[in-house]
């Protein structure tokens, strides 16, 4: 039997209700009502400051007020709401300014296909186009990599308790090391290179790669810039398509729109969605360079393709990248981050900490099992919200809309720092704090 804390709301009818299935609201257990920014407020009128930011898909913050302003013009003058893929007003704007706002500046030409709203919904159709250019069935997904809970993004993605959840073989996909996964010293690109060549390795030339710049729930792995450029180079040589999964990294998270923009790699197919619609609305695009659209009309359908209300505030959102301002911001914000994330990581070395990942996609890797979750839980208490990743929930992410403010992300950093200085103390080891 639960112990009732009474001065957090019940959840009995989530847990009596809710299939067991639900799991954030068991990381976070409370009622929320209200959300602003990058606060949210629950029942009981507590306040938390976010840095999870609904996993990436709220990058301009809680019902941002441009955003919003738009979204209820648009409801009040019955704007179409539903739509399948019809042409529709909001629907232009928002092609219109993806044009001129994000493909023109970065000299970037691709088709844009609206799949289903989520971003497995956009992997599928990557992965479906790839095979269908290409004419091969194995693609290459990569060790910690994350893609989605339908069969296919299953099928390459490399946590092993999410793939059993499929229930059948997940075919047609190999698994290569990513960028630092065999140590320092391995060039896994090269590595797969001699895979993909020799007749006698047993992986047949590959439709495509998919992968993630940063794995942000395998860990925070960061691939390197000239990892990624490897990558590329290897895929033109051997007529593999590549694709990026921008799903969670792109949207501003490494503090450009695309997180490969560094590396000025142009992707044959990018997967985006969480924070494309800007407001937590549910949408998805799939890019494609215009060569490889060979779809069949209807070929990859869904009804739920036309929320013109995400297309509204997604139009809206992009407003922040027709200057660099925007960007500048978010990494300056990363450096500000990393330097508060190096230091608790040197006050606590009991801990046993390291810092990962850039922009304002970082978070703490601990050696000590369950380390992670304790200091999340805590923090939780204290009014901070913030996940766990990585395979054995080893990672303590931080993750806040983008459009925190310093003395926000400051307040928030400091909650870290007292939790971790609490179970610093908790776990009976000296600290060196400053
Ligand atoms: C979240 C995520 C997905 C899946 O998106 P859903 O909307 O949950 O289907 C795919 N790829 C990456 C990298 C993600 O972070």
């Amino acid at each position: 039997m639960k112990v009732l804390d009474p001065s957090k709301p019940s959840l009995h009818i989530f847990d009596m209700l809710e299939s067991e299935v639900r799991s954030y609201c068991r990381s976070f257990p409370t009622i929320f009502t209200k959300a602003k920014g990058y606060k949210l407020w629950d029942q009981t009128g507590e306040e938390y400051i976010d840095f999870f930011a609904g996993a990436g898909a709220l990058n301009y913050g809680h019902n941002n007020a441009y955003l919003k302003e738009k979204l209820i013009q648009y409801i009040q003058g019955d704007g179409v709401t539903h739509s399948l893929d019809m042409a529709t007003e909001a629907k232009e704007q928002f092609l219109k300014r993806f044009q001129r706002i994000i493909l023109e500046p970065r000299r970037l030409s691709y088709k844009i296909q609206f799949p289903g709203p989520t971003g497995a919904n956009s992997v599928e159709s990557a992965l479906k186009l790839a095979r269908k250019v290409t004419g091969r069935s194995t693609v290459i997904g990569f060790t910690n990599a994350f893609h989605g809970m339908t069969l296919g993004a299953l099928s390459v993605t490399g946590n092993k308790f999410k793939r059993r959840g499929a229930g059948v073989p997940l075919h047609h996909t190999v698994s290569m090391p990513y960028d630092g996964y065999m140590g320092d010293g391995v060039d896994t690109i090269e590595y797969m290179k001699n895979y993909i060549q020799d007749t006698g390795s047993g992986v047949s030339l590959p439709a495509a790669i998919i992968v993630e710049t940063i794995q942000g729930e395998g860990g925070i792995n960061e691939a390197s810039i000239s990892w990624l450029r490897s990558l590329e180079t290897l895929c033109k040589e051997q007529g593999i398509l590549l694709i990026v999964d921008d799903v969670q990294m792109g949207c501003g998270r490494t503090g450009t729109f695309f997180s490969f923009e560094e590396a000025g790699i142009k992707p044959d197919i990018i997967c985006l969605s969480k924070s494309i619609g800007g407001y937590g609305l549910p949408m998805a695009l799939t890019l494609i360079k215009p060569e490889l659209d060979i779809w069949e009309p209807g070929e990859h359908n869904g009804t739920f393709r036309g929320n013109n209300l995400a297309f509204i505030t997604a139009s809206e959102a992009l407003r922040y990248w027709e200057n660099e301002q925007f960007s500048t911001r978010i990494m300056e914000k990363g450096k500000l981050l990393n330097i508060r994330l190096q230091e608790m990581v040197a006050s606590y070395p009991q801990l046993i900490g390291k810092v990962r990942g850039r922009g304002l996609m970082q978070g703490i890797v601990f050696e000590i099992s369950g380390l992670a979750e304790r200091i999340c839980e805590r923090a939780f208490s204290k009014g901070l919200i913030m996940e766990t990743s990585g395979t054995d929930s080893e990672v303590a992410k931080i993750m806040p809309p983008l459009i925190i403010d310093e003395a926000g992300l400051v307040q928030g950093l400091d909650i870290l720092r007292e939790s971790m200085e609490e179970i610093a103390a908790e776990l009976k080891l000296t600290s060196k704090q400053a």
